[in-house]
């Protein structure tokens, strides 16, 4: 460690601020574990890019993602979080206490650590997608899809997550396009007899989008045929993107147990990573379910775990 830096000791040291970092905070602080969370590059995570949320529970007019942030904020802070709005750049987990340095110039030595890091959804990469982002594009069909009920949509990809989302647009929605690159789905066999068997479910092969049309809101999406590179319009209010998710877990690499892809491991009904001391909450171990209230059961989960580890080593266990 860099002697110009300050050191300091925390018991519960969380990483991200999204709804798993703020539930095992809002715990962790209730237990008297005085812990301190650096909230990271986007505090308050995915849900602040987010528009109306309406399925967490406790919210029966709905809520703002920024808005709901915000209360889960103030709730860990009420019982003496103490959030830094800075992120942590470097950990070693090869002994304990762990170390653990912030670009706010911090050397912190933690007893234990709840990762949340979360993950950040992959997108095209086009202006368009970019600029009608929160009106009518979304990478999240689950938290959207209602909004466009009755409505014809698109969604891209050909993996289980697209053909999930698009099964679940099909329940809601008048029609979906889904749009595939290849000329075949990458999604299980299951998943894709699912969605060839839905009769609103129009599966284009072979086909990448140009451009998501419309000035405020979406009204459409220009889509090229990758076969003959011809190009049409389709009529659509809702885009949806699922292409993949990435784990922000780049700083835990060599140390934590992680899939190819990058989502942390750990153990069966359990937030335990592989490293004692060590758990991991919401989307950075969830490829699978990813909602804001999957992710802050697992933070309660990973507080919950936490504190009994410390007091398993205060008692010598
Ligand atoms: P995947 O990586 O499996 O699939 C991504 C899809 O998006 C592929 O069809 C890929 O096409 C396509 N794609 C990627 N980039 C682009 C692009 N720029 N333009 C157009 N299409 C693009 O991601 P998922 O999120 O679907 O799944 C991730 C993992 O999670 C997988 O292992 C999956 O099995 C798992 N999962 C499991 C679930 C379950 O068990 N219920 C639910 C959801 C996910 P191409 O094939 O051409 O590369």
């Amino acid at each position: 460690m860099n002697p110009e830096q300050q050191e300091e000791k925390v018991h519960v040291l969380i990483i991200g601020s999204g709804p798993a970092g703020y539930t095992a905070a809002i715990y962790a602080a209730r237990a008297e574990l005085k812990p301190v969370m650096y909230a990271g590059f986007q505090p308050g995570g995915q849900l602040m890019i987010t528009n109306e949320v309406e399925n967490f529970p406790g919210y029966p007019e709905g809520v703002l993602g920024p808005k709901m942030m915000e209360d889960l904020r103030k709730q860990a802070e009420r019982f003496g979080t103490q959030v830094r709005y800075s992120s942590v750049t470097e950990v070693d987990l090869s002994k304990r206490p762990f170390a653990v340095r912030a670009d706010d110039g911090k050397s912190i030595m933690a007893d234990a650590i709840i990762i949340s890091t979360g993950a950040t959804a992959k997108w095209l990469g086009l202006e368009s997608e970019q600029r009608l982002n929160g009106s009518g594009v979304s990478a999240c069909a689950v938290c959207d899809g209602y909004f466009y009920r009755g409505q014809d949509v698109a969604i891209v990809g050909g993996g289980d997550s697209s053909a999930e989302e698009a099964l679940y647009l099909s329940k809601l929605c008048n029609k979906v396009y889904m749009l595939v690159r290849k000329d075949r789905l990458r999604a299980s066999v299951v998943m894709q007899r699912r969605v060839e068997q839905a009769p609103n479910i129009e599966i284009m092969y072979h086909h990448d989008t140009v451009e998501v049309l419309g000035e405020q809101e979406v009204t459409g999406v220009r889509v090229r045929n990758l076969e003959n590179n011809t190009t049409r319009e389709l009529a659509i209010t809702g885009f949806f993107v699922a292409i993949g998710h990435k784990p922000n877990t780049e700083i835990f690499k060599g140390q934590l147990d992680m899939d190819s892809v990058g989502y942390l491991r750990t153990a069966p009904d359990s937030t335990a990573t592989n490293v004692e001391g060590v758990f991991a909450a919401g989307d950075c171990q969830d490829k699978v379910f990813r909602q804001a209230v999957t992710a802050a059961g697992t933070g309660c989960m990973a507080a919950l775990e936490a504190e009994r580890f410390l007091v398993g080593r205060e008692m010598g266990e």
